[in-house]
């Protein structure tokens, strides 16, 4: 298990089901909370986990390793700049997946299970689907590795993002 995975699975994981065990029980106590949908996130976010360490490549690699081997510059991402860059560089190229998501069925393959919860919650927000890595979801971060930024952190960045209310809000909103 490499360092990536580690995070993954002791400090990310952990922490989006904390967070949206948290917000579960709060809202469960003011209004009816879906619990199933709530273990349908849950398990697709293992079943994600475990796809990922089964299959540790995705099809984007060969084109993601390419370009950050043929990188501009190398930018460590902690710093006053590179942080900021990263953040709104991640936002930028996941505008791009999110919307190619939503207009090729390719990627809509993958990403409308994202859009199955009758609830907006935090839960439905790690509810992507576990097929990322077979559909090519990392080909909108290349810019991200071809600029400089390793791609193991953008991966790292990507998945402490997908705890973000603002992706929640913005992914289940009307299309
Ligand atoms: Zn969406």
């Amino acid at each position: 298990m490499n360092s990536l995975e580690k995070f993954q699975l002791f400090i990310a994981v952990p922490s989006v089901l904390a967070f949206a065990l948290i917000e579960a029980i709060i809202l469960s106590r003011r209004q009816r909370y879906d619990w199933r949908a709530f273990g349908v996130s849950a398990l697709d976010l293992v079943a994600r986990i475990a796809v990922g360490i089964a299959l540790p490549l995705s099809i984007a690699a060969p084109l993601v390793r390419l370009a950050f081997e043929h990188r501009l510059m190398t930018i460590h991402p902690v710093g006053w700049i590179a942080l900021p860059l990263l953040f709104i560089g991640q936002e930028f190229c996941y505008y791009w997946y999110h919307r190619a998501a939503h207009r090729v069925r390719w990627f809509w393959s993958n990403h409308a299970v994202h859009h199955s919860p009758s609830q907006l919650n935090l839960s439905a927000a790690f509810r992507i689907g576990v097929l990322g890595k077979l559909t090519g979801t990392a080909l909108f971060f290349v810019p991200l590795a071809w600029i400089g930024f390793a791609p193991r952190i953008v991966v790292a960045v990507l998945s402490t993002m997908a705890v973000c209310w603002w992706c929640s809000i913005a992914c289940l909103a009307p299309t």
